[in-house]
């Protein structure tokens, strides 16, 4: 809700701008932030106690929804009912999640394998999207509470490798949860900001984000330069975090005590209670040297190099992720310029000092690890609202762009969600033998016919000397800067002939078309796919037409009558394929021309001769 401010300075009433949330949406713990006075704080439970809530919900016999601290002590007592990493699911089909079905505690609907899961609680069946909803519900009315003020809108985190759907589901739970949700941020985006790095317009370096949390490890490579985050690489592992530091602790203490061992399969609340007393261990031993409690009358003890010893592959695991992640980058450690530690379990000592030791540098970690992705989302928020109006505002394409190609196809140069900026190329080739000019066609959409995209514009690429067909090499670039604006640049390569126009992308399409564009593409699929499959065909057809004619041509000298009479009806039968509808016909005839022109080409003394007639297939795209 706007509210009303005084500028003391001018004495003017100013119009404050809206509030804007930032909500990290964990797997363990969930949070929400704002910017009070300038700075980002983490909103605490109703209780003062915490700013986590845990990501649990639990449903009640009466079907009312508890959420947070409370549904976590429900985990044990009545596993059925409760709700526990439910991010592992958003976005998922049964199939995708079939491999890791024992871990959940709850039901998951396997009724088709295809479709988004659902989870069974008593006869009803929620969607993770649902149950997500739960928690961002506590969390608005937690802030909404505290400040006295309803909110509306909301930037949510999600992990880096999120894909369209994940991030997708997590959009339509805030949506449910009745946030607008206006962005969705990468996790370690916002906890880079958090630190104030990408703050400023002119930073420009390569970061490392370590991310270890309670069930999950993240390690992600970003390359920050004039305001946007880029994402060099992501790597990790979905099933290491801290919980299994408390395993490591409790299976520690059960060899020490195997009565426990057999009683556990009857007695719920003895794992329950081991697995408090080993988490509270290794939240002490993040401070301390020793930790002794009492179980059920029993003294138990750890130490900090016992515990070290016990967790140690564990941390090696995580630093070989992280060598994999700079490999995949293209970087080594010392490129690295700052490593910024999240997620809870970060707090464990030796986690720091083998994450230090690997970068050779020190660690970014003076903030709580487990509220900097929310304090981030925060500032994000705050960017958004307009409130820190200097700051490039990170983006994504909404919808795929590209360019027609050969028999009406949509060729996509910059998918959707793309980061912008962007700057992408690729290269095309001629069709036809001795073309001047070039069409280039831009389109926007999600079908693979251009004719059901959007048309952004045309235009010719004129002026390229006359050469063989396939032999002109043609770059296209899409260059898409911060504001949706579109410019594309061909330039033919050998004759440095270019051409440039400006578009613009994103203006004039309204949001219930995008919907309808992007719901339009899922239902179309199937008969867009036959019919690329066809015109894929009729160009293969086409381009093997055209190489072997001019194959004949180039070696009329040595091959023999009967050999060009066999090309020749080959040719022909292919050509009449080509006509018709039926996309394996034109594969029987393309392969049966290819068997007979390929020992040809072989036979052909120049080499070049037969690089003509392959590379003609596997060669640039024609326009
Ligand atoms: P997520 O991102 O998965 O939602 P968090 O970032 O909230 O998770 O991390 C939760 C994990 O951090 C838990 O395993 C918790 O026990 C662990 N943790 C919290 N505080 C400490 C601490 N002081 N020392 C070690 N581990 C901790
Ligand atoms: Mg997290």
């Amino acid at each position: 809700m706007p509210s009303i401010a005084i500028d003391l300075k001018s004495g003017e009433v100013v119009k404050s701008k809206e509030l804007i949330i930032g909500i990290d949406l964990g797997t363990t713990n969930s949070l929400v932030a704002y910017i009070k006075d300038g700075a980002p704080v983490a909103v605490k439970d109703p209780q003062g106690k915490s700013a986590l809530a845990p990501s649990v919900i639990h449903f009640r016999p009466d079907g009312s929804v508890l959420v947070g601290e409370e549904a976590k002590e429900k985990l044990v007592s009545d596993p059925a009912h409760t709700i526990y990493s439910v991010k592992r699911l958003m976005g998922k089909s049964y199939r995708d999640v079939k491999a890791f079905e024992h871990y959940f505690g709850y039901q998951i609907i396997d009724e088709d394998a295809e479709r988004l899961v659902k989870i069974r609680v008593n006869d009803r069946f929620y969607t993770p999207i649902e149950l997500s909803a739960e928690i961002l519900k506590t969390l608005k009315a937690r802030i909404e509470t505290a400040l006295g003020q309803p909110v509306s809108k909301a930037v949510i985190t999600v992990p880096a490798y999120f894909n369209d759907a994940q991030r997708q589901a997590t959009r339509d739970a805030g949506k449910l949860a009745g946030l607008e949700v206006l962005r969705i941020v990468n996790e370690p985006t916002a906890a880079s900001l958090a630190y104030g790095i990408g703050l400023q317009p002119d930073d420009n370096q390569t970061i490392a984000v370590y991310d270890l949390g309670g069930g999950t490890f993240d390690i992600s490579i970003l390359h920050i330069h004039d305001g946007v985050f880029e994402v060099l690489s992501t790597n990790g592992d979905t099933f290491l975090g801290g919980d299994d530091f408390d395993r490591a602790i409790i299976d520690h203490w059960l060899q020490q005590h195997p009565d426990w061992q057999q009683q556990l399969a009857q007695d719920r609340n003895l794992g329950q209670e081991l697995r408090l007393l080993a988490e509270t261990a290794k939240k002490q031993l993040s401070q301390a040297e020793d930790f002794s409690g009492v179980l059920r009358g029993v003294p138990l003890r750890i130490s900090r190099t016992q515990f070290e010893d016990l967790i140690y592959p564990l941390v090696k695991r995580t630093i070989e992720a992280c060598k994999n992640a700079l490999r995949d980058a293209g970087l080594t450690p010392t490129d690295i310029q700052r490593v910024v530690m999240v997620g809870g379990a970060t707090r464990t000592p030796l986690v720091k000092q083998a994450v230090a030791e690997f970068f050779g540098r020190p660690l970014f970690d003076k903030l709580n690890p487990d509220e900097v992705v929310a304090l981030g989302a925060a500032i994000q928020a705050d960017i958004l609202a307009g409130n820190q109006r200097d700051m490039l505002l990170i983006d994504v394409t909404p919808l795929s762009l590209g360019i027609e190609t050969l028999g009406g196809l949509m060729d996509i140069i910059l998918p959707r969600n793309s980061k912008v900026p962007a700057r992408v190329g690729r290269r095309y080739t001629t069709s036809a033998d001795g073309q001047r000019n070039l069409k280039v066609a831009v389109y926007q959409g999600e079908r693979d016919l251009v004719q059901h995209n959007r048309k952004l514009g045309e235009f010719i690429l004129r002026g390229i000397p006359p050469m063989p067909a396939g032999l002109p090499q043609i770059e296209i670039h899409f260059i898409l800067d911060a504001d949706g604006i579109l410019r594309v640049k061909a330039k033919e390569l050998r004759s440095g002939v270019e051409q440039e126009v400006e578009m613009r992308s994103q203006y004039g399409i309204s949001e219930e078309e995008m919907a309808r564009m992007l719901i339009e593409s899922v239902q179309h699929a199937q008969e867009d796919m036959a019919a690329r499959a066809l015109l894929e065909a009729r160009n293969e057809a086409h381009t093997v037409l055209l190489s072997v004619e001019r194959f004949v041509k180039q070696n009329a000298s040595w091959l023999s009558a009967e050999e060009k009479d066999r090309l020749a009806s080959l040719a022909n039968a292919l050509r009449t394929a080509a006509e018709g509808a039926d996309k394996d016909l034109i594969h029987q005839a393309l392969e049966a021309l290819n068997a007979y022109s390929a020992p040809l080409a072989h036979r052909a003394l120049d080499a070049h001769v037969a690089q003509s007639l392959k590379g003609q297939t596997v060669g640039e795209q024609a326009l």
